[in-house]
């Protein structure tokens, strides 16, 4: 079997109690897209028994030997809402039987040693953010919406409430995601970024079309990220950027890196970006 790959931020191996990851494709047993990968969502196309031993082997790729954590997802619906996870989470409480999410919404946030709290994405931009002083951790799907929605903003504001995090002592990572390479977008979306943010215009750029296609607009999100990060706070130098582009990505062989719900035209499995506090 192949090996599952997963990314970090090498300077976060300091922490030595911070568990967290990025999954790929690479290192799975599900048939359903192209090869054997790593799918790590309940999708449509995929079989439920593969997803789930999927979900195991990286629940203990990321957790410490012999002591698999518990994991915490939930159920995206592209906002800006934001779930506090308590120790009910160990006992198995936020998924159904089947392993699906309880909890709705596109942030979480712990204190809470030994639950993993993860989102799934195949393009959507996951932020992960580490309060190292009070030992707090958060994770975000930020989408297009979900950025316009201020979800990183939403997530620290709550860190602050919970925790007595205090955003300047916070890292913090934008993971793979589709890159402004790739993003194609309608005029829609720069109009509801102008509506809110000071620096939208910095965030868009317009390139020619191919073949006599009008030209094109396409939208940053990592930037858009970067810069919510930056505005509720947290120092520039402390966050890091994978800068990896879900949708051209590739490995050296030149297979598919990550899913990607554009590039495989909505047919695509999901990564998990995990994050939390060894038991
Ligand atoms: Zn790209």
């Amino acid at each position: 079997m192949v090996e599952i790959d997963i990314g970090t931020v090498a300077s976060w191996d300091d922490l030595g109690w911070l568990r967290h990851g990025f999954s790929t494709r690479a290192g799975g047993i599900s048939t359903a897209y192209s090869g054997l990968t790593l799918n790590l969502g309940w999708t449509r196309e995929d079989d439920p028994a593969h997803v789930r031993q999927n979900r195991s082997a990286f629940v203990q790729a990321i957790s410490l030997p012999g002591e698999p954590m518990q994991l915490v997802a939930i159920r995206q619906i592209h906002s800006g809402v934001v779930r506090v996870v308590g120790d009910e989470a160990l006992q198995g409480t936020l998924e159904t039987p089947e392993g699906k999410a309880v909890l709705e919404g596109d942030g979480l946030v712990t204190n809470v040693p030994g639950v993993l709290l993860a989102v799934g994405t195949a393009d959507c931009v996951p932020v992960l953010v580490v309060d190292p002083v009070h030992r707090a951790v958060g994770a975000f799907h930020a989408g297009w919406r979900g950025t316009v929605a201020g979800i990183v903003e939403q997530g620290i504001s709550l860190m602050q409430q919970q925790y007595k995090s205090q955003p300047r002592e916070m890292v913090a990572v934008v993971g793979p995601s589709i890159g402004a390479c790739c993003y194609a977008v309608g005029e829609e979306v720069r109009e509801q970024f102008a509506a809110r943010f000071h620096y939208a215009q910095d965030l868009f750029t317009t390139r020619p079309g191919t073949d006599g296609q009008a030209p094109q607009l396409y939208v940053d999100l990592w930037q858009a990220n970067r810069h919510q990060l930056i505005d509720a706070g947290v120092a520039p130098e402390r966050i890091s950027m994978i800068g990896e582009c879900t949708a051209c990505s590739r490995t050296v062989t030149g297979e598919r890196k990550y899913f990607s719900h554009r590039a495989e035209h909505g047919v695509a499995g999901r990564m998990l970006n995990a994050i939390g506090i060894a038991r």
